[in-house]
């Protein structure tokens, strides 16, 4: 209830009754009921009415109290500070934790965005093998068209030679036609001028370019005649007598 005023109390250390244990106890300075002389101190336990007398009696009863507290106070001090302690210590493991989990987060926010660069890599990578591809495709397409063309082109100039070739041959052979046409012509010229000379009347000389009378011949005529020959004069008389005789007689 209230504080020893003794030198070397803790005012917060309450003493309790020696008695009924009590913490209702009250200090005063009193003076002796019996004795004569100076006040001295006297503690009161309202519960159970203990009173006792003198600073030697009240340290007496008190002091092991007053031990006990001190003991106690201290134990509630170490406990208090233990707990700080403990306290402190799971906080720090708490932040490190934190810490540790941030930093665990970053490095696994830093290998993905790595992961996403590889692939971004990759992926353009690819592509470029890709078109690199699609490219050499593309020329390789073209080389082979190329070179189909050529060949085309080769095989024509060589069919255009070849037909060329034949059309110069029989060109020559028409020539060589023509030649021994002339030759021909020349030959009976002369001969014709010769009859002349020699006294015929009825020599008959052909103009260069003169045909067999049949319509159907391109041979020469025959020296003396219309015809190149006694079958194509035929022919004529034949043709000649069929006409008489489908045309009605009016002349
Ligand atoms: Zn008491
Ligand atoms: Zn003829």
């Amino acid at each position: 209830m209230s504080a020893i005023p003794l030198e070397g109390y803790d005012p917060r250390f309450l003493p309790s009754c020696t008695k009924c244990g009590s913490l209702s106890v009250n200090f005063q300075w009193a003076r002796h009921p019996f004795q004569w002389g100076a006040k001295e101190l006297k503690s009161s336990c309202y519960t159970c009415g203990q009173i006792r007398y003198g600073e030697s009696q009240i340290r007496q009863d008190c002091d092991p109290q007053l031990l006990r507290w001190k003991r106690a106070q201290q134990e509630e001090e170490r406990l208090l500070q233990e707990e700080i302690l403990l306290r402190k210590a799971r906080e720090e493991e708490e932040a490190r934790l934190l810490q540790e989990e941030r930093a665990r987060l970053l490095r696994e926010k830093e290998r993905e965005q790595e992961l996403l660069n590889l692939l971004a890599l990759q992926r353009a990578q690819e592509e470029q093998e890709r078109v690199a591809r699609e490219k050499e495709e593309a020329e390789k397409k073209k080389e082979l068209r190329e070179r189909k063309a050529n060949q085309r082109r080769d095989q024509r100039a060589r069919q255009r030679a070849r037909e060329e070739e034949k059309l110069r041959a029989q060109e020559k052979q028409r020539e060589y036609a023509r030649s021994l046409v002339q030759r021909g012509k020349e030959v009976q010229k002369m001969v014709a001028e010769a009859l002349l000379r020699q006294g015929e009347k009825k020599v008959r000389i052909h103009p260069d370019d003169d045909k067999c009378a049949w319509k159907d011949c391109g041979n020469l005529p025959a020296q003396n005649s219309k015809y190149c020959s006694r079958t194509c004069s035929n022919k004529n008389a034949r043709l000649n007598y069929r006409n008489r005789k489908t045309s009605p007689p009016s002349e």
